[in-house]
């Protein structure tokens, strides 16, 4: 990893920490003995993802990694994390199980990429996205479904989850409810390497499973959300 490489961690509330990664975030969760993470950045983000949770969540062992969908910039350092902590669990909405396990995948096509190539910010947003391992194979075997509407508890912290379509069929989004805060994964994201606006905005149509959905559940989440503290896949933190 360049050492010029580094990660913004914020402190969201006690025991909740938000890290915005190079291109991608996650976020850190402390409390009851154990720590929790929700997505874990792209495979090359490895050692950044472990960096975080030795600042954050020293010696404590990985009770739960909660993904908001399967794509590899967010699923990517599970396999090398369920190394260092066999015990951990990996848990999503029941209907993004399959591109978590790589039964399918939706995933951006090169297809969908090319024409945009001629613009410079979406070949370098390329170039990272295969440098940080976009390509190789992200696969996490065994992970548990999650149904709308379950509580969970993350690490002693309460939290709602929510099965929010569009930018994959199962995508699922994590209220916590203990921080007026919310993990919104790619449902609504602050920014982006292929956009040019910062602020809440749906991420670019062509990495958008089911574009219409995806659209118009941004708009529903960003009012609905207007009072909390956004934790976005892509992007700063937005508190409001
Ligand atoms: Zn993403």
């Amino acid at each position: 990893m360049p050492a010029h490489v580094a990660v913004t961690i914020d402190l969201v509330a006690p025991g909740i920490h938000f890290v915005e990664g190079p291109a991608s975030n996650w976020v850190v969760l402390t409390g009851d003995g154990t720590a929790s993470l929700i997505d874990a950045g792209y495979p090359g983000d490895i050692d950044l993802v472990r960096g975080s949770l030795r600042q954050v969540a020293d010696g404590l062992p990985l009770s739960t990694i909660a993904v908001t969908h399967g794509h590899s910039d967010h699923t990517g350092g599970i396999r090398e994390l369920l190394g260092d902590h066999p015990g951990a669990r990996v848990v999503s909405s029941e209907a993004e199980l399959p591109n978590i396990r790589r039964d399918v995948t939706h995933q951006v096509t090169a297809g969908a990429i090319l024409p945009h190539l001629v613009k410079p910010r979406f070949a370098r947003w390329l170039r990272h996205a295969i440098r940080a391992g976009g390509l190789t194979d992200v696969a996490v075997a065994d992970p548990v479904g999650l149904a709308d509407g379950q509580e969970l508890d993350l690490s002693g912290h309460p939290v709602r989850v929510r099965v929010t379509p569009g930018h994959t069929p199962g995508h699922t989004v994590y209220e916590l409810l203990d921080a007026g805060a919310v993990a919104t994964g790619d449902a609504l994201v602050t920014g982006h390497a292929v956009s040019t606006v910062r602020g809440p905005q749906s991420l670019h149509p062509m990495f958008h499973h089911d574009r219409p959905a995806a659209l118009a559940l941004f708009h529903e989440l960003d009012r609905e959300w207007s009072g909390r503290t956004l934790l976005p896949g892509h992007g700063p933190i937005l508190r409001r």
